[in-house]
């Protein structure tokens, strides 16, 4: 069996901000399913996750035994708590001074970074690399897998550890997230002089966590093929593509998959009428609801297109703004829901006041109305500039929302476009666009407008994005393919 510690800075369903906390909570029991081939028994994998010790997860962590202590961390002492939540093996990271505060997990309630966020995840990475090396707590990896900057010093402290060390995996979840801090943070990191260097997490003169866990690492994954390939590219690198095109050997691109037990229309507890591929009459009430919710006039007839999202300029829904007068006026409406830029807010907000009962808007985060939405509408829209995965398209695959997408990235590697050939076979499952642009968009919603007057081909569309195979089944046992790569070259 081969024994991970995942590293994270969220875990679904305890903290969560977007697309990474619920792939660290959903790939460790998708892991576990995968049973060992026989005459072998058990798993093939058994993964315990490291993740902060924030209010949430401390609460859920009550009562839980000590199993590694420091005296000092970054400040004060820390332990390290081990428990169980909902399947989940985790050790929790109690370390008050830096993790006891209420909200968002790495900004302070000004909106702003918390100004410790370099010492706070760089400890999370001391931590892991500490209790994976250590011989006497009676824990031990094989691997340690990290989870963007917050987990990449775990790499980066596991490079320099002077004994034997598990083998580390880097996976990026998101490139324009990186970490970087002014090098006076480096001589407070306790490591040797040669990783603030070039070929480490030296970067334009700063320190750099993500560069320095894809400097070290012995296999570096992103969250899908095409976000593999486009990031060794100037364009999609942010920076770092020189240093992914030296690393090329051991970057590969595992898709992202969904978890059937918390995202299942079938049996779904936070939707209002549950359906299945063969059940599809029972999603109109979905659409009925969600019109009422978002107050939309109650019309089977208009194409309701959601959209679930951060409100980022990566996420391309400033284009939409642009777009919003033709969508109303082709009969379309719209259900957002989504938080971020306050411009962007904003421009969502005035849309739904100006165009009342075709425009609705719900800023902040809300986990009840994501699941609402993928069941009620009947298109998804995720239009991003640049998409490491994104998993509201794969939601609204599995939940027959059409998906609207930008070609880039996973939104590329997980929804086959509507064209005349993928018609004809009876293959699509959504609707593509490229550029990034407005244009671009208006086409691919007259597109999308056109599919809802063939209700054959719509339902079609409908039906294959149902049967699709969104699940962790091929992602995980890919992964495992990885921990025995990496193990087998170790040995
Ligand atoms: P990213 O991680 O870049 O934000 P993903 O598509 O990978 O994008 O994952 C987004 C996750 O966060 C999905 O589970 C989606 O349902 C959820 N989400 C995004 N915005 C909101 C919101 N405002 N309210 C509730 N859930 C949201």
């Amino acid at each position: 069996m081969i024994r991970v510690l995942s590293v994270a800075s969220e875990i679904f369903p305890l903290v969560k901000t977007g697309g990474l906390g619920d792939v660290t909570g959903a790939l460790p029991l998708a892991l576990q399913r995968i049973e060992g081939a026989p005459p072998a028994t058990g798993h093939q994998v058994q993964v315990t996750t490291m993740v902060p010790g924030y209010p949430a997860v401390m609460s859920a962590a009550a009562g839980a035994p000590v199993v590694h202590t420091f005296a000092d961390l970054f400040g004060a002492p820390a332990n390290v708590l081990r428990t169980n939540v909902g399947g989940l093996d985790l050790l929790v990271l109690n370390a008050p001074h830096l993790y006891d505060r209420a909200g968002n997990p790495y900004l302070g309630a000004d909106g702003k970074e918390w100004t410790d966020n370099g010492f706070r995840f760089a400890a999370l990475g001391a931590a892991a690399a500490a209790v994976a090396t250590d011989t006497a707590n009676g824990l031990t990896f094989d691997v340690v897998h990290a989870h963007d900057w917050q987990a990449a010093m775990a790499v980066v402290y596991l490079h320099f550890h002077p004994g034997p060390r598990p083998g580390t995996v880097m996976t990026v979840h998101n490139l324009a997230f990186q970490g970087r801090y002014r090098a006076s943070l480096f001589p407070r990191l306790g490591l040797p002089n040669a990783a603030f260097s070039l070929d480490g997490i030296e970067y334009h003169g700063d320190v750099n966590f993500l560069k320095g866990g894809l400097s070290y690492a012995d296999r570096v994954t992103t969250v899908s093929p095409t976000y593999a390939r486009e990031i060794t590219g100037v364009e999609d690198g942010m920076g770092l593509d020189g240093l992914l095109r030296h690393r090329a050997a051991v970057l590969s691109g595992i898709l992202n998959g969904i978890d059937d037990k918390v995202w299942n229309p079938a049996t779904d507890p936070l939707i209002p009428s549950r359906y299945a591929r063969g059940r599809l009459a029972k999603r109109a009430a979905n659409k009925v609801a969600l019109q009422q919710r978002m107050g939309l006039e109650e019309n089977p007839d208009a194409v309701l297109v959601g959209v679930i999202s951060r409100l980022t300029t990566q996420k391309g829904l400033d284009m939409l703004v642009d777009q919003l007068d033709d969508l109303v006026a082709e009969g379309m409406q719209l259900a957002l829901l989504g938080s971020g830029e306050p411009d962007l807010e904003h421009a969502f907000v005035a849309a739904a006041e100006w165009h009342l009962g075709s425009i609705g808007c719900v800023l902040g985060y809300d986990e009840a109305l994501a699941h609402q939405i993928q069941a009620g509408s009947d298109a998804l829209l995720v239009p991003s500039r640049f998409e490491p995965c994104g998993l509201t398209q794969l939601y609204a695959l599995h939940y027959g929302a059409i998906p609207v997408v930008c070609r880039v990235g996973g939104l590329a590697d997980s929804v086959i476009d509507a064209n005349e050939a993928a018609l004809t076979a009876g293959v699509a499952t959504g609707i593509q666009f490229w550029p990034p642009t407005p244009e671009a968009l208006e086409t691919a919603l007259s597109r999308l407008m056109a599919l809802w007057r063939d209700k054959p081909a719509w339902e079609q569309v409908q039906r294959n994005g149902m049967a699709a195979d969104v699940s962790w089944r091929g992602p995980a046992s890919r992964y495992v393919a990885l921990y025995r790569s990496l193990l087998a070259e170790r040995s």
